[in-house]
């Protein structure tokens, strides 16, 4: 087989299907079927499908030729998108837990009960929980997953309903520090670029990024590109581990956990003392200033190392919160704040660890000058087996390629640099290389970050499903936003809560704690998908708490809640997701709900019909610091009675009942909130659901989108949405956006800027104090107007490395056949099929070296908990010595009772590749 074959043939094998799996054929009878546009469920590609249903079920599925993500191609994932709502256990009724007489008992058995006894519980759990605990005693997991409405629902009803800010989404667990490295640098979230950039670029990077298994379709379209021109086209692949990203890769870079810190500044180091021309000086003196902030940060690790949950094992790792011992590696870089080896680093500013100020150039240059190639090669070097000649061969090989004066880059990057204890940093970073080659916002380059999730990008961060935040990137904390939300929602002035709610892990530790004792999980599986879970099932099974879990399957947050609600899924309801290029796609119902399941609109919808204005917008404590006033006098004034639901106020008020039910959008469609649907189902006051009779999603979406118009997140119309194939926001008289900051391309670079190539127009942190490497030193803050920062960060180590007796690195992620917790792909049975179990992806020389043999069951023990797998040695992913790889989507290898709950500071985002553990033989 030739190069060009070999190349093919792994694109194919990535993108389509797996060993011994063939994708679904169609029947006879296609004639009968209704065919119709809809959005894949899983990854945050966004590739569009065509769904054929007949006789109320989806009958097919197939690639959108239309679709400009994935132009009629679907990975095989995308294929089963129909079978993933037909599992032989698809939860049906809500279950509640109950003893003999009916009654809800934490220890009791589910039992089948109606919507209405559902709702009477949540209700009454719920109320006692608020009025013990304020608004603080509450907490929804919410998702990446969630459909835009949907989050646009739970936003309004969490943050103006309830005034609680405890909501926070998986995406958190996703890229929370994506987020924050576009924050920090650009003012505004969300990558310049888009996929075109593939097709126009010279050479992919990926870092941390298994974008073969992870991004399949998006892996075909670079796969063509290097097919297109073998040897001008270059890729490279940097992991910690090796993957089937390599197989077409011109280089893989096997690096040790963590040292990506160390690589990106021996890049930086490469540009400004050895190859300065290649800087683009015009560019960075014009668009850019250099930054810097604290590195001593700590952990994103509880604060109190004693505190009584820990066990024993575990605390020596989290005193690092509080203070490391300075190695020979961290010794060097550090060293610039004075650090030498055996010094005592105390985590002083783990409180502000996003603060950041404005530094010199020479100081920049200062800061990367002990990243030479020898230092970096002897901490990054990832395997064993190969020689450090051969690993700075390599090193220098990547700079060349980004410096290349005529070469067009685009460094694309997931997990590994998200879920990372310097996750933000290391994102900062990737935009310091590119920035200071002029490198960004431009056709063919840029530094892109992709998105697990569907909709991490149009919900969890557009609409502002974070605990800190509201749509269009707004902020709970600023004043201004405040009232532009509640102007927006129609709601007295000072109803928001203006204190930031607890993210995601916090959540649990508030669990734990018993600060939290109501939880709503929805479209997420969070005692499933959190690190260092032993802690959080205990807390949710053994307290006095009350946990309603909205899911289709009994995944293990339904089997750890109280209450569980049946959920539609994706293609019973109306819905939108935007992908990670920015593009927003719609689509309709397309079948009834399985059962009697309803989507989270609906359940959120019914719930608030329980709320008075008068229970919820009284006076209330938050902390002893802040109470949020009673707006009732001013809600009268604005023509509500404090007998109102917030159903009223929040959804069925007059704006929403001006959109009819009989839109010609509908046609011939289901739309069960609004029609209801021939189900009948026994809604939650005991009577058949008829419908809302206003068209619900459209007005959650024509109200939504007010948020960005005008604001550089502006979004199309309803209607037009279900004419196209999605578009790129911002959407500005009716043309989308490719690339952002560039005037060329963005409407809102040119109105910024209209005699500059670029404006880095994003309004957030655009103001910062100026200071030396070492702090801030002055009080005043400086205007940035359309500028980046480029950010010096320095190379750390995880906080928990291998020792002597956990002597194993443990990396987790996915694999290609199986989305997230699997509830859903494990269900199809040619998926299952093809992977029906987590393994634990090891070395040869390790396995020898413990007298192990593939397929043996072993024991992974870290200081937190254990699980048993069956080792592979010959897989897909092959490790370097002292690393295991295990995927986290099957139930009973729970890796995530192994993995350590350290999270990025800045973001709150959890490092699920970075912890101890050792292998012994089951
Ligand atoms: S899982 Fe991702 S790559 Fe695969 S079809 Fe769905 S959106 Fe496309």
């Amino acid at each position: 087989m030739n190069r060009r074959d070999f190349i093919k043939n792994t694109a194919i094998a990535s993108a389509a299907s797996v060993a011994g799996l063939s994708v679904p054929s169609f029947a006879a009878g296609e004639e009968e079927w209704r065919w119709d546009k809809a959005v894949c469920r899983f990854c945050g590609t966004g590739c569009g499908i065509m769904v054929a249903r007949k006789d109320g079920k989806i009958v097919a599925v197939k690639g959108d030729p239309a679709a400009p993500v994935n132009r009629g191609l679907n990975c095989i994932k995308g294929y089963f998108n129909a079978k993933i709502m037909y599992g032989e256990d698809r939860i049906t009724m809500p279950l509640l837990r109950v003893n003999e007489k009916g009654e809800f008992d934490k220890k009791g058995k589910f039992k089948q009960v109606s919507w209405q006894r559902a709702f009477d519980e949540m209700e009454k759990q719920f109320k006692r929980v608020y009025n013990e605990l304020g608004v603080t005693g509450i907490g929804v997991f919410g998702s990446g997953q969630y459909t835009i409405p949907e989050g646009y629902a739970a936003v309004k009803l969490i943050k103006g309903g309830f005034r609680s800010n405890n909501i926070d989404p998986n995406a958190r667990h996703c890229m929370a520090s994506a987020v924050v490295g576009f924050y920090q640098t650009f003012g505004v979230d969300e990558p310049a670029g888009c996929y075109d950039d593939i097709e126009l670029t010279d050479t992919i990077i990926t870092w941390g990024a298994n974008m073969a298994e992870m991004h399949p379709i998006l892996w075909s379209r670079v796969s063509d590109r290097k097919l297109n021109n073998l040897d001008k086209v270059k890729i490279v692949n940097l992991s910690t581990y090796s993957n089937r990203t390599s197989n077409i890769a011109d280089l893989e870079i096997i690096f040790k956990p963590s040292t990506d810190l160390a690589i990106w500044n021996y890049i930086a180091r490469e540009i400004v003392y050895n190859h300065p021309q290649a800087m683009d000086k015009k560019f960075v003196d014009k668009h850019c200033i250099f930054a810097t902030g604290f590195a001593d940060i700590g952990y994103g690790m509880r604060a109190n190392p004693n505190h009584p949950k820990f066990s024993e094992s575990e605390k020596d790792t989290v005193m690092k919160q509080k203070v490391i011992t300075i190695d020979d590696d961290e010794a060097v870089s550090l060293g610039y704040l004075g650090v030498k080896v055996g010094d005592k680093f105390e985590m002083k500013h783990s409180d502000v660890s996003d603060a950041h100020w404005e530094i010199s150039f020479e100081d920049f240059k200062k800061a990367l000058a002990p990243y030479t190639l020898d230092y970096v090669a002897k901490v990054a070097k990832g395997d064993d087996n190969e020689s450090l000649d051969e690993f700075k061969r390599k090193l220098q090989e990547l700079a060349k390629l980004y410096i290349e004066k005529n070469r067009k880059v685009v460094s694309f990057w997931t997990m590994g640099f998200n879920q990372h204890t310097r996750g933000s940093w290391v994102n900062e970073q990737a935009y310091m290389v590119h920035l200071l080659l002029g490198k960004q916002s431009k056709p063919g380059n840029g530094a892109f970050s992709l998105t697990g999730q569907p909709s991490a990008c149009g919900t969890a961060r557009e609409v502002g499903t974070f605990s800190h935040r509201l749509p269009a990137d707004m902020l709970v904390a600023n004043p201004k936003h405040r009232e532009i939300t509640e102007k927006v929602w129609k709601l007295p002035s000072k109803t928001l809560n203006p204190k930031p709610g607890s993210p995601y892990l916090k959540i649990m530790r508030d669990l734990e704690d018993g600060v939290i004792k109501f939880i709503w999980v929805q479209v997420n599986n969070p005692w499933h998908n959190t690190a260092n879970a032993n802690h959080w099932i205990k807390a949710a099974r053994e307290m006095d708490n009350f946990i309603v879990v909205s899911d289709p399957y009994p995944g293990i947050s339904a089997k750890v809640g109280d209450l569980i609600l049946p959920t539609a899924m994706i293609y019973e309801k109306w819905g939108a997701y935007g992908n990670a290029e920015r593009r927003t796609q719609h689509w309709k119902q397309q079948v009834l709900p399985v059962g009697q399941a309803m989507s989270d609109t609906w359940q959120m919808m019914e719930f608030a019909k329980r709320f008075k204005l008068k229970e919820v917008w009284k006076e209330s404590k938050v902390d002893d610091k802040l109470t949020l006033p009673n707006v009732l006098e001013e809600a009268k004034a604005m023509g509500y009675s404090e007998d109102d639901t917030l159903y009223d106020v929040l959804f069925a008020n007059a704006d929403a009942k001006k959109f009819s039910a009989n839109d010609p959008i509908i046609g011939d469609f289901d739309n069960t909130e609004v029609k209801g649907d021939e189900r009948a189902v026994i809604g939650s006051d005991g009577k058949e659901f008829k419908g809302y009779g206003f068209f619900v999603q459209k007005y959650l979406w024509e109200e939504y989108r007010k948020f960005g118009v005008g604001e550089g997140h502006d979004l199309a119309d309803f209607d037009t949405y279900h004419q196209v194939r999605g578009l790129r926001w911002p959407v500005v008289n009716g043309k989308e956006t490719q690339w952002r900051f560039n005037t060329q391309f963005d409407y809102y670079a040119k109105k910024a800027a209209p005699n500059s190539d670029f404006a880095f127009y994003g309004k957030l942190l655009k103001a910062v104090k100026r200071g030396d490497l070492t702090k801030p030193t002055t009080e005043e803050t400086y205007p940035l107007p359309n500028k980046a920062k480029i950010f010096f960060r320095p190379f750390m180590k995880a906080p928990e490395t291998p020792s002597k007796e956990y002597p194993f690195w443990l990396c987790t992620g996915r694999i290609l056949e199986h989305w997230h917790s699997g509830t859903m792909t494990m269900r199809v049975p040619e998926l299952y099929r093809a992977a029906p179990e987590a393994l634990c992806y090891m070395h040869e020389d390790d396995c020898a070296k413990l007298s192990l043999k593939q397929g043996d069951v072993i024991w992974i023990e870290s200081r937190r908990g254990k699980v048993k797998a069956r080792i592979d040695m010959r897989g897909r992913n092959k490790p370097p010595v002292g690393l295991v790889y295990v995927p986290w989507f099957d139930e009973n290898v729970f890796i995530n009772k192994v993995c350590l709950d350290a999270t990025c500071p800045l973001s709150g985002e959890t490092d699920f590749k970075k912890c101890a553990v050792k292998i012994t033989k089951a």
